[in-house]
C-alpha cells in the first residue's frame, strides 16, 4: 500500500466529481456517501445502508432506489425551465412529461407524479401497456402524450381519456394514423387533442443519431405533414391540432445538435402557426443526456453541456425564431427520461473471488544454463518503462513466437517453455500497470491490457441488470463502496456469474484516468467487498433478460430521514425473482419437476439403493431450492479449511 493515499485520491481516480452531480461523495472513513437532496448536512453512508439491508436478510445483489434523488431530479428540471422562462421573459410555460418507457416501475412513476404535481408534470406513453398505466395514473391537470405506432384500440383508449377530461394528446406518427383517428373520434363523438410528429433534418449526435432524418422510422416528412393538416382541415378538425413534436434521439452528446433541432422545430412550428394552425405546444422530445463518464465531452457516454445549458438553449432558440416569424411563443414540452431517472438507483454486488489468468503456482527462478530466448524475455521485463511500452510488448510477442517454434522443433524443455509463458504474462502485467502513465496508448496495448487484468467474479448477471453494457457498450460508473482511503492496487475487469463469456465488463467510465482498467482492492479473507454500479435508473430495469435464468434482483427503497439513525430508513423491499419464478417463465412447473424427481427417488428406494428416509430428505432439499434467490449465496461459497472425514458406511 502506498502511503498517504487519501479519499480525495479515490474521488479523482473514479472521477466521482465528474459523474455524481454531487449526489455522491466519500467520507473520512473511506465509505461512499449519498446526499439525496444534495444538501451537505445530510449524508448517508452507503456501506451502512448495504449492511442494514443484509442484516434484514436481504441478499445481494440489491438495487437501491433513493426516491429523494428522483424527487430532486424532477424538481430540478422543472425549476430550471421556470427560471429560464422567467429570465428570458418567455411568454409560454413549461409542461414536461416523463416517458415511462425509461423506467416503468410503478413506484418510480408514482414518485415522479407526486414530486411533479406542483409543476403539472405529466406522462408520456408509447405502447398499449404504457397507455393503460398512464391513463389511470396521470391527473387531468398535466399533459398525457401518446407517441408510438397506434392501432384503433389505443386511439379509443386515448379518446376515453379525453372524455374523462384529461389532456391527452395523440401524436400522429404516420400519415395513415390521421384517418384512423378521425374515424374513432367520429364514432366516439369526441374532439381529440392532436399532435403532429415531424421528421427533422437535424441529426442528433451520439449513439441514437438516426432517430431523426429521412431514414428514421418515426414522424412525418414535410409533404406528409402538410397532407395531414389538409386531411384534418377537411374533416373540420383543424382546431384540434395542438402540438408539434420532434425527437432527435436519446443521449444527445453535443449541445449544438440540441440547439439546431430546436431551431428547425421552432421554424416548422412558426410556419404552421402562420398557416393559421392554432398550435399551443412545441414538444422537443427527449435527448437530454447523462454524463456517465463525467468527462463533460461530446463522446457517447458523456455530454458537453449541463441541463441548465440545455434548458436555456431551448428556451432562447424557440424565442428567437418566434420573434423573427412574429408568432406567439408556444408552451414548451420536453420528454426527458434518462436525465430524470438515471441517478436515483444503483446496484450493489459482492465480489466473491478473483480469477487470475497467469499466476503461477510454481517457482520459476533464473538458471545459469538458460536458453537465450528466456534470458531475452527477462531483459525485456527488466527494461519496461512508460516510454517503451509498445516496443516492449512487440518484443515479447516476437520472443514468445520464437520460443513456441523452438519448442515444436524440440529445442526447448518444458521448464523453459513455462518460464517464457510466465515472463510473457509478467511483461504484459507490467505494461498494463504503466498504461496510466503513458502519453499515448495504442489500441493493441489496450486490448492486451484486458487479457491480463485480475477478473473479479461478481455476483450478478450483466444480461439481467446492465443490458446496455452488453448490447451497446454503454459505460456506467463503477466503484467500490468502501476502503476508499486505501489505494486500489489491482487493475481489474469484472466477470458475472452467467455461463456466457460475454458476461463481463471490461470498459469503464473511469478509463481515461486508469488506462482502461477498473482499479480495485485486493480481497481480504472473510471480509465482503462491495462494488456499486451507478446511474442505473434509466432503461436498464425492463430491458434486462433472463439469460441462464438469473432473475430480477432484490430492490430496496431508501428514504432520507434526519430523525433516524444513519439519516435514512429502508421503506420497501421488492423481493427479486426466485428460481421457481424463472423456471415457470420458461414453462417448467414446479409440481411437475418435483413429481419427476420423486419418481426417480422412489425407484432408487425400491431398488434398495437409498433408504426411504434419505429419499424424503433428498426430495425436500430439491424442493427447497425452488424458493431460493437465483443468485449465488456468498456464505455458501466459503472454502472449507478442512475436508470432513468420510462417513462410515
Ligand atoms: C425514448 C424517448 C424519449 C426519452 O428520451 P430520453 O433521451 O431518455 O430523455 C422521449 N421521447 C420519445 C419520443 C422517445 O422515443
Amino acid at each position: 500500500m502506498v502511503k498517504n493515499w487519501t479519499v480525495e485520491d479515490s474521488a479523482n481516480l473514479y472521477n466521482l466529481r465528474g459523474w455524481s452531480l454531487r449526489y455522491f461523495d466519500i467520507n473520512a472513513e473511506g465509505h461512499l456517501t449519498v446526499h439525496p437532496r444534495r444538501s451537505p448536512e445530510l449524508t448517508i453512508d452507503v456501506k451502512g445502508v448495504v449492511d442494514a439491508a443484509i442484516a434484514r436478510g436481504i441478499r445481494l445483489p440489491v438495487l437501491f432506489r433513493f426516491q429523494d434523488i428522483l424527487r430532486h431530479r424532477v424538481a430540478l428540471l422543472n425549476e430550471t425551465f421556470r427560471k429560464a422562462i422567467a429570465d428570458h421573459k418567455y411568454q409560454g410555460r413549461y409542461f414536461g412529461v416523463y416517458p415511462i418507457k425509461v423506467n416503468q416501475l410503478c413506484e418510480v412513476v408514482e414518485e415522479i407524479l407526486d414530486a411533479g404535481q406542483p409543476y403539472q408534470y405529466g406522462l408520456e406513453a408509447g405502447s398499449k401497456g404504457e397507455l393503460l398505466a398512464v391513463l389511470a395514473m396521470n391527473s387531468a391537470q398535466s399533459l398525457t402524450i401518446l407517441n408510438g405506432y397506434k392501432d384503433e384500440t389505443m386511439m379509443r383508449l386515448a379518446l376515453m381519456g379525453v372524455k374523462l377530461g384529461k389532456k391527452i394528446i395523440v401524436v400522429i406518427e404516420r400519415s395513415s394514423e390521421v384517418k384512423l383517428l378521425l374515424k374513432v373520434a367520429r364514432e366516439m363523438g369526441v374532439r381529440p387533442l392532436i399532435g403532429l410528429r415531424c421528421k427533422l433534418q437535424t441529426q442528433g449526435t451520439g449513439r441514437w443519431k438516426y432517430s431523426t432524418g429521412h431514414v428514421s422510422k418515426f414522424g412525418l416528412n414535410t409533404p406528409e405533414l402538410l397532407g395531414a393538416v389538409a386531411t384534418l382541415a377537411e374533416a373540420g378538425m383543424r382546431d384540434c391540432v395542438k402540438l408539434l413534436h420532434f425527437h432527435i434521439g436519446s443521449q444527445v452528446s453535443d449541445i449544438q445538435s440540441i440547439k439546431d433541432a430546436a431551431k428547425e422545430g421552432a421554424r416548422v412550428y412558426a410556419k404552421l402557426r402562420r398557416k393559421k394552425l392554432d398550435l399551443e405546444y412545441l414538444d422537443c422530445g427527449g435527448g437530454l443526456g447523462v454524463d456517465y463518464d463525467g468527462t463533460h465531452t461530446a463522446v457517447d457516454s458523456s455530454t458537453n453541456y449541463t441541463p441548465r445549458e440545455y434548458v436555456n438553449g431551448i428556451v432562447y432558440t424557440i424565442q428567437e425564431v418566434c420573434k423573427q416569424e412574429g408568432v406567439p411563443e408556444p408552451h414548451i414540452v420536453t420528454e426527458s427520461g434518462r436525465s430524470v431517472v438515471a441517478h436515483h438507483s444503483f446496484m450493489v454486488v459482492d465480489a466473491v473471488g478473483i480469477i487470475e489468468s497467469g499466476a503461477t503456482p510454481v517457482d520459476l527462478p533464473a538458471a545459469e544454463k538458460e536458453s537465450e530466448v528466456v534470458r531475452e524475455m527477462r531483459d525485456t521485463l527488466q527494461e519496461i518503462n512508460p516510454k517503451n511500452l509498445a516496443e516492449s510488448y512487440h518484443d515479447a510477442l516476437q520472443r514468445r513466437e520464437e520460443a513456441f517454434s523452438m519448442f515444436k522443433l524440440g529445442y526447448l524443455e518444458l521448464e523453459e517453455k513455462a518460464k517464457v509463458e510466465n515472463l510473457f504474462w509478467r511483461i504484459c502485467q507490467e505494461i498494463d500497470k504503466l498504461l496510466p502513465k503513458a502519453k499515448f496508448i495504442s489500441e493493441d496495448l489496450l486490448e492486451m491490457g484486458k487479457t491480463v487484468r485480475a477478473q473479479y467474479l461478481c455476483n450478478f448477471s450483466v444480461f439481467q441488470s446492465l443490458p446496455d453494457a452488453w448490447a451497446i457498450g454503454q459505460l456506467f460508473p463503477i466503484m467500490p463502496l468502501h476502503r476508499l482511503d486505501e489505494e486500489p492496487t489491482q487493475r481489474a475487469a469484472l466477470v458475472d456469474i452467467t455461463c456466457d463469456s460475454d458476461g463481463k465488463i471490461v470498459q469503464f467510465a473511469c478509463h481515461r484516468k486508469t488506462g482502461g482498467a477498473l482499479p480495485l482492492h485486493p480481497l481480504r479473507d472473510g471480509e465482503p467487498y462491495y462494488v456499486g454500479f451507478f446511474l442505473m435508473g434509466a432503461y436498464q430495469a425492463t430491458m434486462g433478460d433472463i439469460h441462464n435464468l438469473f432473475g430480477r434482483v432484490n430492490e430496496v427503497h431508501v428514504f432520507e430521514d434526519a430523525g433516524e439513525p444513519g439519516g435514512y430508513y429502508l421503506e420497501e423491499v421488492v423481493h427479486g425473482q426466485t428460481v421457481r419464478d424463472m423456471l415457470t417463465s420458461v414453462q417448467y412447473h414446479d409440481e411437475e419437476l418435483i413429481k419427476l424427481m420423486k419418481d426417480q427417488i422412489d425407484a432408487q428406494v425400491k431398488a434398495g439403493a437409498i433408504k426411504p428416509r434419505e429419499g424424503v430428505e433428498l426430495l425436500d432439499a430439491y424442493e427447497a431450492v425452488m424458493g431460493h434467490y437465483t443468485y449465488i449465496d456468498r456464505n455458501a461459497m466459503r472454502v472449507p479449511d478442512e475436508i470432513p472425514a468420510a462417513k462410515p458406511a
